[in-house]
């Protein structure tokens, strides 16, 4: 089963889409971290990427393709994993689409956390302080959601077309929506 985790930055997809992979066993792919983790390591793609990360802007297609490509390809996601992060873009959707169709698989469930705008912001400033992200200034957090509104809300047209979007109320606990959305996903 390939879940798909949509929503706006702070809406939760971390915190859900690690309790659902925990809990169905399969594994979760969240091209944010893996972007950190190479702006980290200081890796060309770490380097290209981080220029865009700190200004909340998204890294460009042609930067994140082949790291999704790479992912899907992976032994252990070949059965169903939980996507985080990605697809953000029309032509991310697209590779993602392309990639499972060949494997006669698709995108079963997209959840789309929803969060309204004043709670993701205070969340958002919350983890500044806790974890220190680059990108969690106020001036990153503003083009950010921005980015969201612009480039990956659009995919929820895309896929309510295909009948398989749940919108999940974001306010509750964590474990709450995590209930929720085992609920709607039927698990
Ligand atoms: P996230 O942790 O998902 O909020 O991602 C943090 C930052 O990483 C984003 O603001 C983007 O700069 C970058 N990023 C993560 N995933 C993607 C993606 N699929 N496409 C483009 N940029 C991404």
């Amino acid at each position: 089963m390939f879940i798909l985790l949509l929503g706006a930055p702070g809406s939760g997809k971390g915190t859900q889409g690690k309790i659902l992979a925990e809990r169905l066993s399969l594994p979760k792919i969240t091209t944010g971290d893996l972007l950190r983790a190479a702006a980290r390591d200081g890796t060309p793609l770490g380097r290209e990427a981080k220029k865009f990360m700190d200004d909340g802007k998204l890294v460009p297609d042609s930067v994140i393709l082949s790291m999704i490509k790479e992912e899907l390809a992976k032994p252990e996601a070949q059965q169903g994993a939980v996507f985080d992060g990605f697809p953000r873009t029309a032509v991310q959707a697209e590779l993602v689409d392309r990639t499972l169709g060949e494997r006669t698989q698709r995108l079963n469930h997209i959840l789309l956390l929803d969060v309204p705008e004043e709670e993701l912001v205070r969340r958002m400033m919350a983890r500044a302080a806790q974890e220190g992200r680059s990108d969690d200034t106020p001036e990153a957090i503003k083009t950010r959601l921005q980015v969201y509104q612009r480039d990956t809300a659009p995919l929820i047209a895309h896929y309510a077309e295909r009948g398989i979007v749940h919108r999940v109320p974001g306010n509750g606990t964590v474990e709450q929506i995590a209930t929720e959305i085992q609920r709607v996903i039927g698990r």
